[in-house]
């Protein structure tokens, strides 16, 4: 059996996968807000009983189930937890930074959380949870490197290949919002102004609020992208030209990503991969970008949705990996 916890600002989920991957249990609860003790101790708490439930409903043993799992033998808990948080772990301190729950920053989750639950524990950031889950249960099963793209309120991605994350040496592998967007138009210079402090940046660019922010320099209105979306399919020429601008932008950033990784598949989450012209017109529009004379890349919808971060935490103790410690 796989735990695995999605630790976000307001609610944190669990989920236990059986060994083939289904689904045994889910548990959602409010995230603490009264400090980090508190979401710590919720989640190894969340972990009982998650386990308590898988446990009373485990399947009965069959010929592929392995050896410990089953009623009388205990719930044959894998190696370890696995935990998705909305920001990463230092490679320097080992403790988190870049989270938007700024309870977290400065704290070393994994450790903590190891300590509490009497086993390994690793922590990933959502959307490296995100590409897994896919990988591994969803749109990009059977690929082999898989590149998950978050494109949200902000832009971001995960790289998975063989199963595993690949996290990077300062992990911050599949980090491609916050390059430069690439062959620049002379209108597109300096670009617009990104937290991180740098202008110009792919998530200042392509993000949800970078494609409403573009469309009201462009009309003088704010619109969400889907109403965007709803204007140009009913014939308004300015929101199509905004989809239009940022359907080149995207297509320019993301060729930069295929010439470097060149993934087997690329699978879109986050609120813009709603955007239903993606899936019939990015291809087209990054061909001339890309380094090849052939790219047939499928690009494709998540099919795990807000699940996925749960899922892909579940993931991230392969099944040849045993106990020894998080990284
Ligand atoms: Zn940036």
């Amino acid at each position: 059996m796989r735990i695995g916890v999605d630790l976000g600002g307001t609610k944190t989920e669990a989920v236990a996968l059986g060994p083939a991957g289904e689904e045994l249990a889910r548990l959602r609860v409010p995230t603490p807000d009264d400090g980090y003790d508190s979401v710590v101790r919720g989640i190894a708490d969340l972990v009982a009983a998650i386990e308590a439930q898988a446990g009373a409903q485990a399947p009965a043993i069959g010929p592929s189930i392995g050896p410990g799992i089953g009623p009388g033998i205990g719930p044959g808990i894998g190696p370890g937890i696995g935990i998705g948080i909305p920001g990463s772990l230092s490679p320097a301190t080992g403790r988190v930074r870049n989270a938007n729950s700024t309870v977290l920053i400065g704290h070393a989750l994994d450790r903590d959380l190891a300590a509490a639950l009497g086993r390994p524990v690793r922590v990933e950031n959502d959307a490296n949870c995100f590409a897994l889950a896919e990988a591994m249960a969803g749109a990009g099963q059977g690929a082999e490197t898989v590149f998950g793209v978050i494109l949200g309120t902000g832009v971001g991605g995960g790289i998975v290949t063989a199963g595993r994350v690949l996290a990077g040496r300062n992990l911050i592998a599949g980090e491609w919002g916050h390059n430069r967007l690439p062959a620049l138009s002379a209108g597109e210079i300096p670009g617009p102004a990104c937290y991180c402090g740098r202008t110009g940046c792919i998530e200042a660019w392509c993000s949800g609020p970078a494609l409403s922010a573009d469309h009201a320099r462009a009309t003088g209105e704010t619109l969400d992208p889907p109403a965007i979306a709803a204007r140009a399919e009913a014939g308004d020429p300015a929101a199509q030209a905004t989809l239009d601008r940022h359907l080149d932008r995207l297509a320019r950033a993301l060729a930069g990503v295929v010439n470097l990784l060149d993934p087997d598949l690329i699978v879109l989450g986050g609120g813009l991969s709603n955007l239903d012209h993606l899936y019939h017109r990015l291809a087209e529009a990054m061909r001339g970008h890309v380094f090849s004379d052939v790219f047939e890349t499928p690009i494709v919808a998540n099919r795990l949705g807000d699940s996925a971060g749960v899922i892909g935490a579940a993931w991230l103790w392969p099944d040849e990996e045993h106990a020894g410690g998080g990284r």
